[in-house]
């Protein structure tokens, strides 16, 4: 296990800013995700720890050490790629025991790690099978079994699942988690889908535009989204985020939704925290799984635009041209395009964004 610190860590490629500058710390045995929207910088973040790029500016330190100058090959770094690096014509065993006889490990010990790690992604009967025959998923499988297997500290893995069917991808899921507690590796892990960070990392570092926006637990990022970009980022859906202008009102400050034809009050904690901000023209923010259907003639009423039913969840989609809303309901609901409905927002989960500047307010 390493702690990997990334201090004001810059990368140009010549006039463009890939990555504007970015400071984070990976602890020991820790598996932080890197999640953002294509050509945010994940992957050139990635590929500095790794040591195939160099920093324009700032510095990379594995537990304090400067890394600065140190060969790929000697950074203790494993690393899988989008596309699996597989010698073809190798069988899978082969290819699993490689790392370790260039290691030049006694093959009593080779034989006993290929078998322990092919026995944990379920590779065993696969083995003696030529690896140009096999599929896309168990490919990835393999390059991940023929990193893993040297029991790198620092595993470093950019979108390893992004080439995978859906089902294998959820299967995937829970065994790189469940590998990253057995081998108790540091794991940076690039994904522009929030849903694997969401469910394999201990924290997420939120990237947008080569900058950092937020780090914190997925439960944090949702729960708690720095700005507006987060909040838009995170979730599927994500936050809804209304066009609000604070007013003071009989009820005190509340929020005036002009696309809506309404205001919502706001509770004490975020009106202070409104005051003190002093910005008059704000976002509303709500997460569509805080929504519930209210009695009519209580909370929000609405038209409703469209109702998508996927099974568990049902996504009803409302409000006008200038500003939709989205609800999220556990199971299906009586409602149809065309229908007004009322709906209430759960207390204690609206969250206010200052406009301008798109950071939250609280
Ligand atoms: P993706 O998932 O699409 O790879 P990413 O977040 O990993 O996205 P990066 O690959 O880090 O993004 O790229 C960040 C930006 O830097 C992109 O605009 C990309 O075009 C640019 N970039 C990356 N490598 C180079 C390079 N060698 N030369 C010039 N520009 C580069």
């Amino acid at each position: 296990m390493t702690a990997i610190h990334l201090q004001n860590l810059v990368k140009r490629f010549g006039a463009f800013t890939a990555l504007k500058t970015m400071d984070l710390e990976i602890r020991d045995g820790e598996f932080m995700a890197l999640l953002g929207p294509s050509g945010c910088g994940k992957s050139t973040t990635m590929n500095m720890i790794a040591g195939m790029e160099n920093p324009s500016e700032g510095r990379i330190l594995f537990d304090g050490k400067d890394m600065n100058g140190v060969a790929m090959g000697r950074r203790g770094v494993g690393f899988v790629f989008q596309n699996y690096a597989i010698f073809t014509h190798m069988n899978v065993y082969d290819n699993l025991a490689y790392g370790l006889r260039m290691r030049r490990l006694p093959e009593g010990e080779v034989d006993s790690r290929v078998r322990k790690i092919a026995d944990f992604l379920q590779l065993s009967p696969l083995l003696k099978q030529p690896s140009a025959k096999l599929s896309v998923n168990i490919l990835q499988r393999l390059a991940i079994g023929r990193s893993a297997i040297v029991e790198p500290a620092i595993f470093l893995l950019d979108e390893p699942l992004s080439n995978v069917d859906a089902a294998f991808r959820a299967v995937m899921r829970t065994e790189l988690k469940h590998l990253q507690r057995q081998f108790r590796q540091t794991m940076v892990y690039v994904t522009h889908d929030q849903l694997e960070a969401m469910t394999m990392a201990d924290r997420i570092a939120v990237m947008d535009h080569g900058v950092l926006q937020q780090v914190g637990t997925p439960l944090e990022v949702y729960n708690n989204p720095d700005n507006l970009f987060v909040a838009g980022f995170i979730g599927a859906p994500g936050m809804n985020l209304l066009k609000g202008e604070l007013a003071d009102s009989d009820r005190g400050l509340v929020v005036d939704l002009a696309a809506l034809g309404r205001s919502a009050p706001l509770g004490p904690a975020l009106a202070a925290a409104a005051r003190s901000n002093g910005s008059r023209d704000i976002v509303y923010g709500f997460r569509p799984e805080r929504v519930s259907l209210a009695p009519s003639g209580e909370g929000m009423t609405m038209p409703v635009v469209f109702v998508e039913r996927i099974g568990a969840r049902t996504v009803v989609h409302l409000g006008t041209d200038a500003q939709r809303v989205k609800a999220v309901f556990d199971n299906d609901v009586a409602l149809e395009a065309g229908v007004s409905a009322a709906i209430a927002i759960e207390p204690g989960s609206v969250r206010l964004f200052d406009a301008a500047s798109g950071h939250g307010i609280r």
